[in-house]
């Protein structure tokens, strides 16, 4: 059968989504060894966008092949030219962002606000960033002459499908290693996308491939012996299931995964500052974000206030058709998730926590879940503990800054913390005990490809984004 692609590039002005899609080897589209296929769905719908190619072990066989082939001449070239491709892609994806906005939109659910807006302007960013980094690698200070690993295996999950790619893609192809890349199983598209913007920038084959596919792929590929690098975003449990294969071989491995970021707010932050930033902390991306603000610490002094005010703030967020430019909320991922964010509300319930959300109309089909806030939240509850992953906010109070600070370390992650104060002192006195890899003060899910992103304890290991990104995919 003949396996489609994304579109050409003159037809800008529709997505149009293929009947069906390849997985994308040594520069071409093509079918999985055992012809096996599954289909990706939109969230906001349930109708079915596409049938995708399903990779298995012999297709992670002939990626990892080709990649390996690929590096030899890859790695070879100079930093100069790298560069030079990598702004291609850069550019490419600036010209094409309205189409894969959409297209990320419609696979993953998210309202295209956030693609439009913070997404895309963020691929193209880490791309423009690293293709800037390909040619100064000898003089930044990893030695002379620092080396490329080799293949780099690369699994992302769902959430950030096309930014977690760039995060993953960008880095290793300017230190000189090829990829191979498995994107998560309910949002390939854009990663298919990508593929063709590696065509049209001419990108050399086997530079970059990808593997559409479920984890038995990624298991695969991560215990690949010709795979030297594996990088992984998504579930502490299967990143621990990753790092039990890595172990034992002398493949080098980062891992970025779950959070339960505290959001703190003491009685002197400006309230309404602090509410749009406690919003964009959990349901930015229907709180399907690992570094989320999924615990609000507040100050009791201050508690009634703000939750008034963030409750006035949320009955005005709309919830719905992800490609209506007005929707805040859209989509939950998958029926999956959203079963297990429904399952943890239910709990919070269970174990005496309060559950508010505003007056909301969910849509008959597709896969739904209202803002909601849980007061009475002590420690021991498990929605102050576990991931949710979904719009879902667990208020806890303090009356001291060594009570919020105690609380705020008090979980087994440690990816990300918001301090919300007028006083620059305490937002350095606090900050300087929070266990946590990204501190935000006075704002809240601020990206930028200059700074290293990552976590402490299970959150993960190794840093993405920035000069420290760069160490992950060379031997110095
Ligand atoms: P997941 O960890 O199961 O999936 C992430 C990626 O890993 C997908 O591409 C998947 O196909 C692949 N994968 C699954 N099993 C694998 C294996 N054994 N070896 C190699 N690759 C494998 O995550 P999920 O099921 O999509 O979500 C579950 C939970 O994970 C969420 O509720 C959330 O708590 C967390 N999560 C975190 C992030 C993050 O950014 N840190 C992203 C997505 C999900």
């Amino acid at each position: 059968s003949v396996f489609e692609y994304a579109p050409a590039p003159e037809s800008r002005s529709v997505v149009d989504i293929a009947p069906s899609y390849g997985l994308f080897i040594d520069g071409e589209f093509a079918e999985a060894a055992d012809g096996k296929v599954f289909k990706t769905v939109s969230p906001s719908t349930e109708e079915v966008l596409s049938e995708v190619a399903q990779a298995g072990e012999a297709d992670v066989e002939r990626a990892v092949k080709a990649a390996r082939k690929a590096f030899e001449k890859w790695s070879a070239l100079p930093g100069s030219e790298r560069a030079k491709y990598l702004f291609r892609i850069a550019r490419i994806i600036q010209e094409r962002s309205r189409e894969l906005a959409v297209l990320e939109t419609l696979d993953n659910g998210k309202p295209i606000k956030e693609t439009r807006d913070a997404d895309l302007p963020l691929v193209a960013a880490h791309f423009f960033y690293y293709a800037g980094w390909a040619d100064k690698l000898d003089h930044a200070g990893f030695g002379a002459n620092p080396r490329p690993l080799g293949v780099a295996g690369q699994v992302i999950p769902w959430n950030f499908p096309l930014l977690m790619l760039a995060w993953k893609i960008a880095p290793a192809l300017a230190t000189g290693n090829t990829v191979v890349l498995k994107p998560a199983e309910t949002t390939p598209l854009s990663a298919l996308f990508f593929a063709d913007i590696c065509r049209q920038a001419g990108l050399p084959r086997g530079v970059v491939n990808i593997l559409p596919g479920y984890g038995d792929a990624g298991a695969a590929l991560v215990a690949h012996p010709d795979v030297n690098k594996v990088a992984f975003t998504g579930s502490t449990a299967v990143g621990k299931e990753i790092a039990r294969t890595v172990a034992g071989t002398r493949k080098k491995l980062t891992l970025e995964l779950g959070g339960k970021g505290a959001n703190i707010v003491f009685d002197d932050a400006p309230i309404d500052q602090a509410v749009e930033g406690i919003v964009t902390g959990i349901f930015f991306n229907q709180g399907q974000v690992c570094c989320a603000g999924s615990r609000l610490l507040v100050q009791e002094s201050v508690q009634d206030e703000l939750l008034d005010s963030l409750k006035r703030r949320l009955s005005t967020l709309r919830l719905g058709d992800p490609l209506d430019k007005n929707t805040d909320i859209g989509a939950i991922n998958s029926a999956e998730q959203l079963a297990r964010i429904t399952a943890l509300t239910e709990r919070g319930e269970a174990e005496g926590a309060e559950r508010w959300s505003p007056a909301c109309e969910l849509p008959s089909s597709g896969y739904w879940f209202a803002p909601t806030l849980f007061t009475n939240v002590t420690q021991a509850h498990t929605i102050a503990r576990d991931e949710i992953f979904g719009p879902v906010l667990s208020v806890l109070t303090f009356r001291t800054p060594d009570e919020a600070v105690a609380k705020a370390n008090n979980t087994q992650y440690g990816l990300s913390a918001g301090i919300w104060t007028e006083k620059g002192s305490r937002i350095l006195a606090v900050a300087s005990k929070l266990r946590a890899g990204v501190i935000w003060s006075n704002t809240f899910n601020k990206f930028d490809p200059t700074s290293p992103f990552g976590g402490y304890k299970e959150s993960g290991f190794g840093r993405e984004g920035g000069r420290h990104g760069l160490e992950a995919y060379l031997d110095v």
